[in-house]
């Protein structure tokens, strides 16, 4: 199908973005990359009046090292995040979650800000962001504002957003020195969206775990962070044992539904070992660098 008819306003500012947003009164669309809005108005499941596009927008885009925190533009490509130097010294996890994102042209085109507004369960960027603590700015006519990715995924496809505002950057506090990754995921394909996946940060104090993050997306309407799984590691030696209860902990906290690529049972059963493998990869960075 072909979408409905829509205006198209390109944008040369933030200012003027939000401008055309407040006066359009929630009949326009930002487009940033298009890889997920394009689709859904080819299909006709949204139908924007007007579509105003950031992608001329100076200063929108780009990771710069902050001081104790990574500051990366919300039209930063995917493919821009995935080969930063800056992202692969502070955050690797985030280096390497981004090389399952779909496939490379989609990558190359695709921005952080449009995967973190659009908020597809199974999208590995909400996933990281909550993950890593991080913080999105959000710019409209009447202001600006600060959100922790904890608040701002609500439901599947539904975020802390309203109609008139913008993301302009994301905020990601640096780790503690030494703390170590895992990642793990499982899709049908290569570059399809995940059927489960984890995402573990790990920081060791005298040979036990003093911090760990665990997040988790593709088993529930929006990504997870386990807090439960995560206290019981606290103090510990990530062995076999402290894993697979870590592992039940994921298995109990998920809510994952049977669509047609995988049932519920399935993804439940999957999501406590790719946590288990998670856990398992940062344990083994940690106590290998040692
Ligand atoms: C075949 C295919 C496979 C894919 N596989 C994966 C996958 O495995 N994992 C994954 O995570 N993603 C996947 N994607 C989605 C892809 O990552 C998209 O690029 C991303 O979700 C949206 O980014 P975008 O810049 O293209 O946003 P757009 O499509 O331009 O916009 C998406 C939504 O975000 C809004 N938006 C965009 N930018 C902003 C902003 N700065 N402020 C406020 N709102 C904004 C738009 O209005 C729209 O509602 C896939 C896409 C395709 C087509």
């Amino acid at each position: 199908m072909k979408p409905a008819a829509f205006d198209y306003i390109v944008a040369d500012s933030i200012d003027a973005a939000a401008a055309t947003l407040a006066q359009a009164g929630g009949a326009a669309k930002i487009i940033a990359g298009g890889q997920s809005l394009v689709p859904m108005l080819n299909f006709r499941l949204l139908r924007p009046g007007i579509l105003v596009d950031i992608n001329h927008i100076a200063g929108l885009s780009g990771v710069k090292d902050g001081n104790g925190s990574i500051v990366v533009g919300a039209l930063t490509r995917h493919f821009q995040l995935e080969t930063s130097a800056i992202i692969a010294r502070h955050l690797p996890g985030l280096s390497h979650a981004m090389t399952h994102v779909a496939h490379l042209a989609i990558r190359n085109r695709g921005t952080i800000g449009g995967s973190l507004a659009h908020a597809d369960p199974a999208a590995e960027l909400p996933m990281m962001a909550l993950l890593l603590d991080a913080e999105l700015h959000i710019v409209s006519a009447k202001g600006s504002r600060t959100v922790a990715a904890r608040d701002f995924f609500l439901d599947a496809l539904t975020v802390d957003l309203a109609e008139d505002e913008i993301i302009t950057e994301i905020v990601l506090p640096k780790l503690p020195a030494g703390t170590t990754w895992g990642f793990e995921e499982v899709a049908r394909r290569s570059g399809d969206f995940a059927l489960a996946a984890v995402a573990t940060t790990l920081t060791l104090s005298d040979g036990v775990v003093d911090q760990v993050r665990i997040a988790m997306a593709g088993v529930g309407p929006a990504p997870r962070r386990v807090g439960e799984a995560e206290s019981l590691l606290v103090g510990r030696r990530l062995d076999d044992k402290a894993a697979s209860e870590a592992a039940a902990a994921v298995r109990e906290d998920a809510s994952p539904e049977t669509d047609l690529h995988a049932s519920a049972e399935y993804r439940r059963h999957l999501v406590g070992v790719l946590a288990e493998r998670a856990l398992a990869a940062a344990w083994r960075r940690a106590t290998e660098d040692a």
